[in-house]
């Protein structure tokens, strides 16, 4: 596969690496990444993403459902909501504490 430099919404150049890929703690492999050099944002491949679909969709781990939610302002801090069937599927229920970070501009990340 020929691989194409182009540039990252950045402004920096998206480069190739291959590098294990460790997705909620499943191995997935070598697997080829693009990463900007710039802001270190990396991106999966078609080819790469559908290897990790499939070893997350063979660990159960695959198929939660991209869902709206909303922001409620509370006080000085923002309450949101998990959808039920989120909760159900990752038993959030269960889980007391975890960590949140942000990936990017538009995105956050939750570990529990
Ligand atoms: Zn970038």
């Amino acid at each position: 596969m020929e691989k194409k430099e182009y540039p990252c919404p950045c402004g920096g150049k998206i480069k190739w690496k291959r590098e294990q890929v460790l997705r909620d703690s499943i191995d997935c492999g070598i697997l080829d990444i693009e990463y900007c050099e710039k802001c270190g944002e990396e991106y999966f491949p078609e080819e790469s993403l559908e290897i990790v679909e499939k070893k997350l969709r063979e660990a159960g781990l695959w198929g939660v459902q991209r869902k709206e939610i909303k922001f409620w302002k509370s006080g000085t801090s923002l309450t949101t909501r998990f959808p039920k069937e989120v909760v159900d599927k990752l038993q959030l229920d269960k889980v007391k504490r975890g960590f949140m970070y942000s990936e990017g501009k538009n995105r956050i990340c939750i570990e529990f």
